[in-house]
């Protein structure tokens, strides 16, 4: 497709996960650091990512889904590749032609398996997946049950990591401890993006980053310590001037007050930009912020653009990027970083770059 058809472009710095995957691995001393992958790599394309992540050095990989680990298998051949949703009835075979790790969260998921390796998931606090108290006294009262396979690791997943004084935070590690302490000697894995800034009391033999190898802040309320990696840039379709009193978008919700500009682009709530930024988001021009006005429809959105005289028909807007991160995007749609980027959508010109 020639760039002068594109829309919209979303640019991908796969040298800055690779740089973010670094900074997570000096933070965690005590094991590797392993990329999670899952929801096609946090909307930003999970072969790109966990090829980067490869050449990176980085050799685990987690994925939500056994369809999301047999789409990128090829492209780490030799890494542990694991599924977090667990083993559902049938699948098994799959994961063993492929080599392929399934995180057991069941009695009945650990029995079923015949593989060697595998991942066991201890619930400590989600009450979503992983063993729960009454499974693991029967483990624990019948150990054999574990004797066909190798605990690669016993793993469990912060509720709160991201809240560093949410006493949650340290409940859960001394549960994670206490059931470690009933099972067969195993690696253990525990911190995600943020449960690795919680300090060495959460270090692990293998940490389980998502959000922080996309830049989102791991740390919220501090500097972010990981770098950028997106640049959404959306076209200006249209200006046009509007008179007082003259209301734009559905329903009217936005009038203007003083004889105003208004930029239609080329974004809608078809590409994930959230309605909910309807008269609250902006998008930044050449550095300075431009106001949402109006509501966000399915393919156009209006800026506000009275102050900025030089943007015209055929201008780019940065609606994501170094002004505004998908965190800063998150705070004015009511939502996270996490829902922003895996919310990003399929009729943007995608680039890739490396450096
Ligand atoms: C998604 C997920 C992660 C990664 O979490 P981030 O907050 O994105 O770092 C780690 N472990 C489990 C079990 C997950 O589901």
């Amino acid at each position: 497709m020639p760039a002068e058809a594109t829309q919209a472009t979303l640019e991908i710095d796969l040298g800055a996960i690779a740089a973010n995957w670094r900074i997570l691995r000096d933070r965690h001393p005590s094991g590797p650091v392993a990329g999670v992958v899952k929801a096609d790599g946090y909307g930003l394309g999970a072969a790109r990512v966990a090829a980067a992540l490869h050449e990176a050095g980085c050799r685990h990989f987690f994925v939500a889904y056994l369809n999301e680990a047999l789409a990128i298998r090829d492209v780490v051949p030799d890494a542990m590749l694991a599924v977090l949703s667990g083993l559902i009835p049938g699948t098994e075979d799959a994961y063993v032609t492929h080599g392929l790790t399934p995180v057991l969260g069941s009695l009945d998921e650990i029995d079923r398996w015949r593989g060697r390796q595998a991942i066991l998931h201890v619930d400590t606090g989600m009450s979503r997946l992983g063993l729960d108290a009454r499974e693991l006294a029967i483990l624990a009262g019948d150990p054999g049950r574990l004797n066909r396979l190798t605990v690669r690791y016993v793993m469990s997943h912060l509720v709160s990591s991201e809240v560093p004084d949410d006493p949650i935070n340290r409940l859960q590690r001394e549960r994670f401890a206490a059931v470690r302490a009933m099972l067969p000697p195993a690696p253990s894995s525990l911190a995600n993006s943020s449960g690795i800034f919680l300090g060495p009391d959460f270090g692990s033999d293998l940490a389980r980053p998502g959000a922080a190898l996309y830049g989102v802040n791991p740390t919220p309320g501090q500097p972010n310590p990981m770098r950028n990696v997106v640049r959404l840039s959306v076209r200006v379709l249209a200006v046009r001037d509007i008179p007082v009193g003259t209301s734009v978008g559905y329903n009217g919700i936005w009038t203007a007050a003083r004889p105003s500009r208004i930029a239609t682009a080329a974004l809608g709530y078809a590409d994930g930009f959230h309605r909910s930024l309807s008269s609250r988001g902006s998008a930044c021009f050449d550095g300075t912020p431009v106001p949402l006005v109006g509501r966000v429809s399915m393919d156009l959105t209006t800026f506000d653009v009275t102050d900025h005289p030089a943007v015209q028909p055929g201008c780019w807007l940065e609606v994501l990027g170094p002004h505004l991160s998908p965190d800063d995007v998150a705070a004015a749609a009511g939502t996270n970083g996490y829902e922003v980027l895996t919310s990003l959508g399929r009729r943007f010109h995608r680039v890739y770059r490396t450096a």
